[in-house]
């Protein structure tokens, strides 16, 4: 049945022989293919359901790992990802919430100019609502290429950051195309520079005119 619904008219002659779903397998699945679909459309349905013991199970694993972090010496900096990576947490505001439930000096956030572009309404407000939290910063161009090259409003940014006296590191984060995996996990389908060095100096010597 999926052969068919799926390729068409079954030709090859081994394939003639597969047996086709019993009457018994049919029932099983065709639940199973509703809910798939409804799930799809509204996955409100169960992400409402899930999300609060979600939150519950989070905070008390970033608990767990901040302690774990602190007795090291290493700081744990949480990171909003875009909407289309994850359904977690998009936002500083939600992360926020988290920060506050964990309450951790080893518990600290991390912003990303990309994911911002995507989901934030001020980049500066979102940077000023994290403030003394903020324990790392991803400057990310729009498209992930150079920062300086895009639209992200980088004084907007840069004067945010003065404003909470951030002095943490301030990071280029940006994929090369040429690494299958990690391109089609973010999403690069071209190259976003002539090469992965001229992306570093060209952001870097933007970052150094734009941050110090
Ligand atoms: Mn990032």
């Amino acid at each position: 049945l999926y052969r068919r619904v799926v390729m068409g008219d079954l030709i090859k002659e081994s394939l003639k022989s597969i047996t086709d779903m019993t009457t018994r397998e049919r029932w099983i699945f065709a639940p199973l293919i509703v809910m798939t679909l409804l799930l799809g459309v509204y996955p409100a349905l169960v992400i409402d359901i899930i999300s609060p013991s979600v939150a519950n199970l989070l905070g008390g694993y970033e608990t767990a790992l901040a302690d774990y972090a602190a007795d090291r010496g290493v700081v744990l900096c949480v990171e909003p990802i875009n909407r289309f990576e994850t359904s977690f947490m998009n936002t500083a505001d939600q992360l926020l919430e988290l920060l506050e439930r964990v309450d951790h000096p080893a518990c600290k956030a991390t912003l990303d100019t990309f994911h911002m572009n995507i989901e934030e309404k001020s980049l500066g407000d979102a940077i000023r609502a994290i403030g003394p939290r903020l324990g790392h910063f991803h400057a990310c161009e729009n498209d992930r290429g150079a920062p300086g090259r895009g639209h992200v409003p980088w004084d907007e940014v840069a004067g945010a950051l003065r404003d909470i006296n951030y002095d943490g590191p301030i990071v280029i984060e940006s994929f090369s195309d040429k690494i299958e995996a990690i391109a089609a996990a973010a999403a690069i389908w071209r190259p976003l520079a002539p090469t992965q060095d001229a992306l570093a100096q060209d952001g870097l010597a933007f970052m150094q005119k734009t941050f110090l």
